[in-house]
């Protein structure tokens, strides 16, 4: 999401007059937004969590091959590398990360 009301920053700063003053707050738009986001990923969990291992492996490793394909700098040895190592914890933290 774009948000127009802090430019992405995730705060904001506004005038306390009775201070004179200028406070940081949290961006109530984008709270709401990563609100709703977590439940949308608490109910998907629901539905995928039906997924078998197999399909949701290839998924998983789909989304990290598409997610590394998109960096600026691709590190598709990195990628190989941690297949080869059978590097489990890195690969999902890799996602993790480029997410
Ligand atoms: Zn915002």
């Amino acid at each position: 999401m774009n948000c127009e009301e802090c430019n992405n920053e995730g705060s904001m700063l506004i005038p306390d007059y009775q201070h004179d003053v200028m406070m940081r707050v949290q961006c109530v738009n984008c709270l709401a937004w990563a609100n709703t986001k977590r439940e949308l990923s608490i109910s998907m969990s629901k539905v995928l969590i039906g997924m078998t291992q197999s399909r949701m492996a290839k998924l998983l490793s789909d989304t990290i091959i598409e997610l590394m394909d998109k960096e600026n700098s691709p590190d598709f040895e990195r990628l190989f590398s941690l297949v080869a190592t059978k590097n489990k914890d890195s690969l999902v933290s890799l996602l993790q990360v480029m997410a």
